[in-house]
């Protein structure tokens, strides 16, 4: 064959190939009649109609990204050449008058398969198909309509692309502020999750402070820098070390939390620090620096407008016997276990885990909890996650 014009698109050389094929189709060359097995014309059908078959992916969404469907078309092409090859070259010619109408479907197989093979010249070589196998589908005729019909687009895999951003109650429950019924709408943590990692969901901004899955780290500040939620409250019945609020939500789920810990006979939890205002963490993180310099600072402490505690959503713990133990005490003791196990049941997630730092930016806190809604939490939990980062699909964080 001649080599391919660079001036051609893939495209337009394909079709052009397919042509050449089609046409060189019908001026069949006469080989000797063959004695054996009588071949019919419904094996012809069968097998011709078995490769053309394998290309029903026509207007299917998305198309594979590799050619892997060629060398089944391909063999299958091949062993119908070999069945023609076997009939009369009189009879030869007759089915190839006959079943013209298979030279359209062959030239948009051959198209497919230049489609699916990608661009330049590896479009215009798969095009390429084998003359004997050209000759059979000729022979072959219209590709009989199985009894089952014509193949039909495969809805999961449109349903793949759907975006929650359509739903109208979706992006209600978004405007009027409501977490809880966006997830709902979405279909669940996970399905949110799923549409919001994979891009499809531009409507949802992890980077709104308002929202439970706002995600704050070294490459992601608080916007507003200052940013102060508008519900803080204290904790109900939690012995509260510092006079610091929560967002209704989470000092509520915290609430329950802690309730829940001492029924279990886990201890008492109590904590430290919530909420922490822009000036706070600015004087705190200074104070850090004062200390140990920049970057002990910065692996300890959140310069200010990059604190998750600014978004009202953190809560650092502490272990509570009679006298309440420190931020370090939380990992060995009772309250710290209990909480690794049962913390997302409430919306809470350990933001910074072991070995992760990263990733989060962080060193372990098992102090450090986080809110993101009991809906997300058993997302994170059920998901095996360990960092915000890689659950929502974001970069990784661990620097400014
Ligand atoms: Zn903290």
């Amino acid at each position: 064959m001649t080599s391919p014009d660079p001036e051609l698109s893939p495209r337009r050389a394909a079709r052009a190939e397919a042509e050449r094929l089609a046409t060189a189709a019908l001026s069949l060359p006469v080989a000797p009649p063959a004695p054996a097995e009588p071949t019919t014309r419904r094996q012809l059908r069968e097998a011709a109609t078995g490769a053309i078959a394998v290309s029903p992916g026509v207007g299917r969404a998305p198309l594979p990204a590799s050619g892997d469907s060629r060398p089944g078309v391909l063999e299958r092409l091949r062993d119908a050449g070999a069945a023609l090859a076997s009939l009369p070259a009189r009879r030869r010619r007759r089915l190839a008058i006959a079943a013209g109408s298979a030279i359209a479907i062959l030239i948009g197989s051959a198209l497919v398969i230049g489609t699916v093979a990608g661009s330049g010249a590896d479009a215009t070589a798969s095009a390429t198909v084998d003359d004997s196998a050209l000759t059979a589908a000729v022979a072959a005729g219209p590709p009989a309509v199985p009894d089952a019909g014509l193949p039909v687009p495969e809805v999961s895999a449109v349903a793949a692309t759907a975006t929650p951003c359509d739903d109208p109650a979706f992006t209600a429950a978004l405007a009027a502020g409501d977490d809880a019924a966006a997830l709902a709408a979405a279909g669940g943590g996970s399905a949110f999750r799923a549409a919001v990692a994979s891009g499809i969901a531009p409507c949802v901004s992890l980077s709104d402070p308002n929202r439970e899955w706002v995600v704050v780290n070294k490459q992601r500040p608080l916007d507003p820098l200052d940013y102060r939620a508008g519900d803080l409250i204290m904790p109900q019945n939690v012995r509260a070390l510092e006079d610091s609020a929560l967002r209704a939500a989470a000092a509520n789920a915290l609430t329950a939390m802690v309730k829940a810990a001492s029924d279990a006979g886990a201890g008492e939890i109590g904590y430290l620090s919530a909420f922490r205002s822009y000036s706070t963490q600015q004087s705190t993180y200074a104070g850090r620096v004062a200390v140990g310099g920049v970057a002990e600072a910065d692996r300890e402490s959140a310069r200010a407008g990059y604190s998750e505690h600014q978004s009202g959503l953190a809560v650092d713990i502490v272990p509570c016997n009679g006298s309440c133990g420190t931020l370090d005490d939380v990992a060995a003791s009772t309250q710290g276990a209990w909480v690794r196990e049962h913390a997302w049941e409430f919306g809470f997630i350990t933001r910074y885990a072991e070995g992760r730092d990263s990733v989060s930016g962080y060193e372990p806190e098992a102090w450090h909890q986080r809110y993101i809604g009991p809906e997300l939490a058993r997302a994170y939990h059920e998901g095996g996650y360990t960092t915000l980062e890689e659950f929502f699909g974001l970069p990784a964080a661990p620097t400014y």
